[in-house]
């Protein structure tokens, strides 16, 4: 394993993927035949103006993954006021008896985790090690999300006065909430925004990216299977830019998180700002332009291990991935070297075999941007390494892994979400102009740090203004609960998923003074 980590061995866990793969392609083919009626999910329609899109793998694009149908205006308004009808019961329950479901779904996840290992592999593109790891994030959301619920709004809490009356301070849903999620972490994020909201008493409205509507079918499907109330949780397939402007111009919407780049959380901003009705809360979480800063006191193999592993791991598609490497000029030829040499060992190539490293990138568009940015900074800077395609990439959307020598971060005015690593030289009298330029970029998600100097770190740490802050190891691969994550300024608006204050965002608190 090129990443060199210690995360589980997934060779170990021997996931037969065609063998997983035939139960649900039977559940695709229903899908397809607009079979789900039954299961009272709104993607069903005998609307003929229904869009229909076939789903391909990103490895292999000759393979059919399944077929979504996108939801019509129609069924976004239904939507909505199904969920608003199963408000009121839904947030008059217990916390504990909101949550038993969410632990029910957890334990749903992990019994069909090899299927959703199949699944994420095959709609997303994901090595088998990044599906599993996909699988244990969704079943740590919910068993957090409904650990921190119970414990936070099971019961009101007594606030302390001095007139002699009861005074309770309790917690309770807004009403319909918006989730709308990115494909780069198609099972997690989803579920993660899904059981907050459920957890802290709201009921859902939930689109998911175009590119992975099949996993986050079958991840509702698997939610409405642990018996939750019916209309709590309402699925929206379709494309952000034709179905978010009803569903967000909604006046019966109370709240949205939104998860996703920069540019589509300003513009949800603006279509939330032009609303005529009051405004909602707005969670987002976006894009990075995340820097490592190197001094030369750091451990050159060190840093690359962690460098290797922070920019390509994932195909580079992690919102908290490696994009520029400041490097001191003392010791900046010794690492890019030993970043020639890591990137020589990268295996590219289809995801559900064990050697593979890095996979596809998630579609065409995706993989035509970045190889233009490629293309582009060759004629103006200086290539490191490029590692190269096999034969088993020709029929997918493979983008190798790129390392390239820049003068400037202000060469790079948007986040490259992809495996591409812009390294940048500096001396040692420059520190606080480099500090400066990443404070510059508006971006704040995270930042590495390698130096074995406490001062030198913990300076930097403190001056530059970013969410997560890690020193001398890598930087993605935040773990729910242990290491809340989001970012400050262009890079969301807090509070941090998987952290203990994310739940009071989706609450509205009410003061009960109670007069005996
Ligand atoms: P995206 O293009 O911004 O899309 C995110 C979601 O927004 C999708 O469901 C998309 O639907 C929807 N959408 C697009 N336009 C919309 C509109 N006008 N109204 C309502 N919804 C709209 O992002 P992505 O390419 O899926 O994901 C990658 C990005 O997410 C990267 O920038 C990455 O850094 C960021 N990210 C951030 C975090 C974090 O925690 N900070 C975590 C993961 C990813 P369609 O798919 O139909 O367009």
């Amino acid at each position: 394993d090129i990443f060199g980590d210690e995360r589980l061995n997934s060779a170990a866990i021997n996931i037969d993927i065609d063998a997983q793969w035939q139960p649900f392609s039977t559940a695709v083919a229903a899908f397809a035949d607009h079979q789900w009626q039954a299961a009272s999910l709104p993607m069903t329609t005998t609307d003929v103006s229904a869009e229909i899109i076939t789903v391909t793998a990103p490895y292999d694009r000759r393979e059919v993954v399944g077929e979504v149908t996108f939801a019509t205006e129609v069924q976004v308004d239904e939507a909505i006021s199904r969920a608003e009808n199963a408000f009121d019961d839904w947030s008059a329950s217990a916390a504990s008896v909101r949550c038993h479901y969410l632990c029910l779904l957890a334990e749903q996840l992990q019994q069909h985790q090899h299927e959703l290992v199949a699944l994420c592999h095959r709609e997303a593109g994901k090595t088998i090690q990044d599906s599993i790891d996909e699988i244990r994030e969704a079943v740590d959301f919910c068993r957090y999300y409904a650990q921190q619920a119970t414990l936070r709004f099971e019961s009101s809490q007594q606030i302390t006065n001095y007139h002699g009356i009861e005074q309770q301070l309790r917690y309770q849903g807004r009403g319909v909430f918006v989730c709308i999620s990115p494909w780069n972490f198609p099972l997690a994020i989803f579920i993660g925004q899904i059981s907050a909201a459920l957890a802290a008493g709201n009921t859902v409205v939930a689109k998911p990216a175009e590119q992975t509507s099949l996993i986050a079918y079958r991840a509702i499907e698997l939610l409405l299977e642990t018996g939750i109330p019916a209309g709590v949780i309402q699925l929206l397939p379709g494309r952000g830019v034709n179905i978010g402007q009803q569903l967000l111009s909604d006046e019966r919407i109370a709240g949205v998180v939104f998860t996703g780049s920069t540019p589509t959380a300003q513009a949800i901003n603006r279509t939330l700002a032009a609303r005529a009705c009051p405004p909602v809360p707005f969670i987002a979480e976006t894009g990075g332009q995340n820097a490592m800063i190197v001094d030369s006191t750091a451990l050159p193999e060190q840093v690359v291990r962690d460098v290797v592993r922070s920019a390509f791991a994932s195909a580079g598609q992690r919102c908290s991935a490696l994009r520029v490497l400041f490097v001191q000029a003392d010791i900046a030829d010794r690492v890019i070297d030993l970043i020639k040499g890591a990137m020589a060992e990268i295996k590219v190539g289809r995801p559900e075999l064990h050697r593979t490293d890095v996979g596809p990138v998630i579609d065409r568009t995706a993989r035509n941007k970045l190889m233009t940015h490629i293309e582009t900074l060759k004629n103006q800077a200086k290539l490191i390494a490029q590692t190269p395609l096999s034969a088993e990439c020709q029929f997918g959307d493979f983008v190798p892994p790129t390392a390239i020598e820049i003068s400037d971060i202000s060469l790079l005015e948007q986040e490259h979400f992809g495996p591409i690593l812009h390294v940048i030289r500096f001396k040692a009298d420059a520190l606080y102009q480099i500090i400066d330029q990443i404070n510059h970029t508006g971006f704040g998600l995270t930042l590495a740090i390698h130096s074995r100097n406490e001062r030198t770190y913990l300076d930097i740490e403190q001056r530059v203004h970013v969410g997560n802050c890690y020193i001398n190891r890598d930087q993605v691969g935040a773990a729910v609960g242990v290491q809340p994550f989001g970012g400050q300024g262009q890079s969301g608006t807090g509070p941090k998923a998987g952290g203990p204050h994310y739940l009071y965002r989706f609450t509205q608190d009410c003061i009960l003074p109670i007069n005996n």
